[in-house]
C-alpha cells in the first residue's frame, strides 16, 4: 500500500510558524519509527492570494480531494481586510470545507495536567479532562432556507431557519457513534426536543443510529442543561453530538476550560473516500495571530495536536497519536512554556521552534 498522503497548507500569519513544527514532528516518524508520509505543500489564503489573485488556487482544491489528509495552518492577516469578499483569505477555508463536504467538526476540549491551572475553572473540575464535541458543519441554521431581512407590515424581520434532513443527521450521528467506539463508548446528543422540531428529529435519529451500536452507552440532554453541565463537572462527557448552533456555542464554552487557544486541535471530516479513510482537514482552532506573526512566539501545540488527530482518525494510528501526545504532555511537566502558557513569575518563555525541538526530543 502506499504511503498516507498528506497536503499542508501553511497559509498566514503564524501558520507557517507553526507548520514548520510539525513538519519536524513529520520528520521524526520518518527517522525514528519508519512512517513515511508523502507530503506536499501548497498556499492559501492570503499567501495563495499574493501569488494567484484567488485565496485558493483550482488546483490546490483538486490535490486536497485526493490527498488523504489535508493540514492547514491559518488564514487571513491585517494585509487583507481590504479585499473584495470574494477573495478575502478565509473564502479559500470555507472552499475547502464546502467543496470537501466536511460535516463532521471535531473539537477537543483536552486539559494537560500541567496545565489545569489555566482553565477559567478550578483545577479538580478540569484536570485530566478529554472530551471531544462533534459539531455538524454544513447544515442547520446557518444554511437552512428561507433566510433574509423581508419587509413584514410595517416593519422588517429577520428570518433564518434551522432545518435537518433526516440523512444530514443520520452522518453526523454515524460519525459519533464512531468516535466512541474509539473511545470511552459514551455518546450524548444535545438538541432541544423540547422546542423545537428539528431538535425532535435529531433525537430520533440520534436515537435510531444508536441501535446499530449497542455497545455505545447514549444519553440526550437539552443544549442549554448542556451548556450548564460543561462549566459544572464536563468530566461526565466523552462525546457530545451535536448541531451546527449549539456546537458553536458549546465548543467555544468547551475550549475555555482547558486554557490557551494555543493548544486546540481540531478536524473537520467528511464521507468516506474509496480507501476507507474519510475526508478530512486538521487545522488548529486559533487565527493567524496577526499580532505575535514572525516572532518566533507562536504556541505550535495546537497544531502539532491536530497532527495527532491526523494520525488517529485518518490513518489509523493511535498508538501513535498517544506517543505524541504524550510527548507533549511530558514536555509541559518539565515546565516548557511559550509566551501564552505563562503564569507563574520567573520562568521564561521559550520560542515556537524551541517548543517544537522539545515536543520531538520527548
Ligand atoms: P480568526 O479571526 O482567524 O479566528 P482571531 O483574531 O479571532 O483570528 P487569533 O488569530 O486566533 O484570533 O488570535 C487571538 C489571540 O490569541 C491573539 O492575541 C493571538 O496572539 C493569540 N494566539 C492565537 N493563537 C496563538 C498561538 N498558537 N500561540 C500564542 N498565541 C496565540
Ligand atoms: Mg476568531
Amino acid at each position: 500500500m502506499s504511503n498516507p498522503s498528506i497536503l499542508i497548507l501553511p497559509g498566514d500569519g503564524i501558520g507557517p510558524e507553526v507548520m514548520t513544527e510539525v513538519r519536524k514532528v513529520i520528520t521524526w516518524f520518518g527517522e525514528a519509527r519508519d512512517i513515511q508520509f508523502d507530503v506536499s505543500e501548497d498556499l492559501v489564503g492570503g499567501a495563495a492570494y499574493d501569488k494567484h489573485g484567488t485565496p485558493l488556487a483550482d488546483e490546490t482544491m483538486a490535490r486536497a480531494q485526493e490527498v488523504d489528509a489535508v493540514l492547514l495552518g491559518a488564514v487571513g492577516g491585517p494585509a487583507y481586510d481590504d479585499l473584495d469578499f470574494s477573495v478575502k483569505p478565509e473564502r479559500g477555508l470555507l472552499r475547502l470545507r464546502k467543496e470537501m463536504d466536511l460535516y463532521a467538526n471535531l473539537r477537543p476540549a483536552q486539559c494537560f495536567d500541567a496545565l489545569a491551572d489555566f482553565s477559567s475553572l478550578k483545577r479538580d473540575i478540569v484536570a485530566g479532562l478529554d472530551i471531544m464535541i462533534l459539531r455538524e458543519l454544513t447544515s442547520g441554521v446557518y444554511f437552512g432556507e428561507p433566510r433574509g431581512i423581508f419587509e413584514e407590515g410595517n416593519e422588517r424581520v429577520g428570518i433564518n431557519t434551522q432545518r435537518y434532513t433526516e440523512s444530514e443527521i443520520e452522518r453526523a450521528a454515524r460519525s459519533a457513534f464512531e468516535l466512541a467506539m474509539r473511545r470511552n463508548k459514551k455518546v450524548c446528543s444535545m438538541e432541544k426536543a423540547n422546542v423545537m422540531e428539528s431538535g425532535i428529529l435529531w433525537r430520533e435519529v440520534a436515537t435510531r443510529v444508536g441501535k446499530e451500536y449497542p455497545e455505545v452507552e447514549l444519553s440526550h440532554m437539552y443544549a442549554d442543561n448542556g451548556a450548564m453541565q460543561l462549566v459544572r463537572a464536563p468530566k461526565q462527557f466523552d462525546v457530545i453530538l451535536t448541531d451546527n448552533l449549539f456546537g458553536d456555542i458549546l465548543s467555544d464554552c468547551a475550549a475555555m476550560l482547558t486554557g490557551s487557544l494555543g493548544m486546540l486541535p481540531s478536524a473537520s471530516l467528511g464521507a468516506p473516500m474509496a480507501n476507507g479513510r474519510p475526508k478530512a482537514m486538521y487545522e488548529p482552532v486559533h487565527g493567524s495571530a496577526p499580532d505575535i506573526a514572525g516572532q518566533g512566539k507562536a504556541n505550535p501545540i495546537a497544531c502539532i495536536l491536530s497532527f495527532a488527530m491526523a494520525l488517529r482518525y485518518s490513518f489509523d494510528m493511535g498508538a501513535e497519536a498517544d506517543r505524541l501526545e504524550k510527548a507533549i504532555e511530558t514536555v509541559l511537566s518539565d515546565g516548557a512554556r511559550t509566551a501564552d502558557l505563562l503564569g507563574e513569575d520567573g520562568v521564561d518563555p521559550i520560542s515556537t521552534s524551541e517548543m517544537g525541538d522539545a515536543v520531538v526530543a520527548a
